[in-house]
């Protein structure tokens, strides 16, 4: 059984990205749809704790639009798109307001001004928040605005394909979880807003929607990814008990004066400031705890980038100098009152009291790096939010390009903002342009109704949750924070041996909310972003950001000037390298000499030795 709609804009994905696009275009005027494969309301986005970055000045004077487009840059080692960091910081303080202005109730100044705490990267208290759970007022907030609007939603609705008609997007079809139909939607543009890919990996702080549909769909459909190699490793998640192996701890804990130790109760962070970072760093203890106190001296190598910081937390566990459980310790309690601990983290003192039976009011948490965030993803154009796809835009993590080869902490919930509301603006204008709906081929249908069918058709064959953890592994230890030519090459010939099973996988049952056949269809995407991910960090012959490399261990600057790009073509991945384009001089001088043409020097990040993941 099929059903059929018809909308000039469908936004893929119900996270802060999808419905920031979907009100955007709803307000052009455009009959839109936004669909979401879980319950809306529910996306990855509710789980956002530290904040929104946005150059408010509401801390700090100092701040504005250029600082935190610098920060931006040098976070994302110069591989960012310029344009997109202009963009981003230029518009993020009106998003905020606007968020603020649709009824969001963010933390409070003295003075009643948007509160703004410190994260890794940003030079000054940047990020809105409220308390640890932004995210989920976020959400609310863009919520209670789509429903007020009137905008169609379609919840546990999951997109498996878009359709293409001479060159141009049509639509798009999948299946409702509830009853397993098919369903059919036509479109004269479509916004994919599906986030990120981290289920591909065994320890990671995602959701299960993180499997890279998105990226995977365009990439079929015949759209450009950049920047695949580029995982976010965030230094601190969970790492006991076991079954909680992952779970996030927010940078907010460290902006709030959280210090990392090792077993010997050392603040080793000082042993791996980066050359680049070094001139408003401190680098010594006494002169990170004033900045604590005061915020005007150099800020504690704690809040170091987050690929700094995960890539020493790596070094030291591996130089035996871990935590009982092969972590770190993060300590919050010997530097702030226990009534200060809960009113500002309020979720981590509930999170690990409830999870790992430990007060963090007055012991320290064991915390080590966990598989994050996607800088890598669907390429787009920095204005319009289109990709290489006529009518096909993305916006939020599904996209790439504006965090380059890092993401600062916050900036994703402002990306999500700044770029949500462009790829529904210049999404719903392209509809408008174009009084008729393309041609749904249905045989294109037909072929992805059968797709569907077919793991529970199979009587025999393999087992999804088994493809699933054999992938998790194959990423996380081959395709981990530290990778190597050898480890590269091998996860490859596992990949394609993991594809060659999912072929016949099987599924029992019947469709209506089946999660086994469910993970059936979704593993095809993690396979697909899985290689796409591999091959470009084998291409990718240097270290740089979340990409580092154990036989290439120091940055090229040759590599500053290229992306890596993936296609897929008669049925197979294709890479190519190419260039970025060029920087303005003004906006290069507002990065520092490390940004000029022909900069000697790259050397962004400290030295690590390097080696098997923890
Ligand atoms: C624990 C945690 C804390 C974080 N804290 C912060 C923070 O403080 N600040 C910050 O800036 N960033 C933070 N991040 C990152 C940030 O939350 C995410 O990058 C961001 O929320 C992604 O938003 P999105 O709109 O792109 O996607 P999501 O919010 O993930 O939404 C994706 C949507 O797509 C839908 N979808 C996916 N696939 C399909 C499909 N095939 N068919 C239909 N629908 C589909 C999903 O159902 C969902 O509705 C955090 C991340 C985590 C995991």
């Amino acid at each position: 059984m099929s059903a059929n709609y018809t909308f000039d804009v469908v936004v893929i994905g119900a996270g802060g990205a999808g419905i920031r696009a979907a009100i955007e275009a709803h307000l052009q005027g455009a009959r839109t749809a936004l669909v979401c494969k879980s319950l809306f309301g529910k996306a990855h986005t509710v789980m956002a704790e530290g904040g929104i970055a946005a150059a408010l000045r509401n801390v700090w004077k100092e701040d504005g639009w250029d600082v935190h487009f610098r920060d931006t840059m040098r976070g994302g080692k110069l591989l960012s798109n310029w344009r997109m960091a202009q963009l981003h910081a230029q518009e993020a303080p009106d998003r905020v307001l606007e968020l603020e202005e649709w009824g969001a109730m963010f933390d409070r100044t003295a003075d009643g001004l948007i509160l703004q705490r410190d994260f890794g990267g940003h030079r000054y208290a940047r990020l809105a928040h409220v308390g640890d759970r932004t995210g989920l007022e976020m959400i609310r907030t863009l919520q209670q605005k789509a429903v007020a609007l009137g905008i169609e939603v379609l919840m546990e609705c999951t997109i498996q394909r878009l359709l293409v008609d001479d060159g141009r997007v049509a639509g798009c079809v999948g299946y409702w979880r509830q009853t397993g139909e098919t369903v059919t939607l036509r479109a004269k543009a479509v916004v994919l807003a599906t986030g990120g890919l981290g289920k591909a990996w065994r320890i990671t702080s995602n959701s299960w929607e993180y499997t890279g549909d998105g990226m995977a769909m365009a990439l079929e459909a015949g759209a450009d990814l950049i920047d695949m190699e580029f995982v976010q490793f965030h230094p601190t998640g969970m790492v006991w008990p076991p079954s909680v192996r992952g779970i996030l701890v927010t940078e907010g804990v460290r902006g709030d004066g959280g210090t990392l130790r090792n077993s010997t109760g050392e603040r080793f962070m000082f042993r791996y400031i980066p050359e680049f970072f070094r001139a408003e760093t401190a680098d010594t203890e006494a002169e990170a705890d004033a900045w604590y106190e005061d915020k005007k001296n150099r800020r504690t190598p704690d809040l170091l980038p987050r690929d700094e910081v995960a890539r020493a937390i790596h070094a030291e566990v591996r130089a035996g100098r871990g935590s009982p459980h092969g972590g770190v310790f993060l300590d919050i309690a010997s530097r702030r009152p226990a009534e200060y601990i809960k009113r500002r983290l309020p979720s981590m003192y509930h999170q690990f009291k409830e999870l790992a039976d430990i007060d963090i009011t007055k012991d320290a948490m064991e915390v080590g790096p966990t598989c994050h965030y996607a800088m890598g993803g669907i390429r787009v154009d920095a204005d319009t939010a289109a990709t290489t796809l006529e009518g096909l835009y993305a916006a939020g993590e599904v996209a790439a390009g504006l965090h380059g080869a890092n993401r600062l902490g916050g900036n994703s919930l402002s990306d999500l903002l700044v770029f949500g509301r462009r790829a529904g603006l210049y999404a719903a204008e392209y509809a408008k342009g174009r009084p008729k709906q393309a041609a749904v081929d249905r045989a294109a249908v037909e072929a992805a109704s059968r797709r569907l069918a077919e793991p529970l058709e199979r009587k025999t064959g393999e087992d999804p949750y088994a493809i699933h953890a054999d992938l998790q592994e194959v990423m996380h230890t081959l395709v981990g924070i530290i990778r190597t030519q050898a480890d590269l090459d091998e996860a490859l010939i596992r990949i394609a041996a993991l594809r060659e099973r999912q072929t016949r996988v099987a599924a029992w049952g019947n469709r209506r909310y089946n999660p086994g056949w469910n993970l059936s269809l979704d593993l095809e995407a993690m396979l697909t972003v899985s290689e796409a991910v591999a091959r470009s960090a084998a291409m990718r012959t240097e270290s740089r950001g979340g990409h580092t490399r154990d036989d290439f261990p120091k940055p090229d600057p040759e590599w500053a000037k290229v992306n890596v790009v993936t296609r897929k073509r008669d049925g197979r991945l294709e890479l190519a390298k190419e260039p970025l384009s060029e920087m303005p001089p003004e906006l290069r001088d507002l990065v520092g000499e490390q940004a000029k043409p022909h900069a000697e020097s790259t050397d962004m990040e400290a030295t690590v030795p390097a080696g098997k993941p923890v």
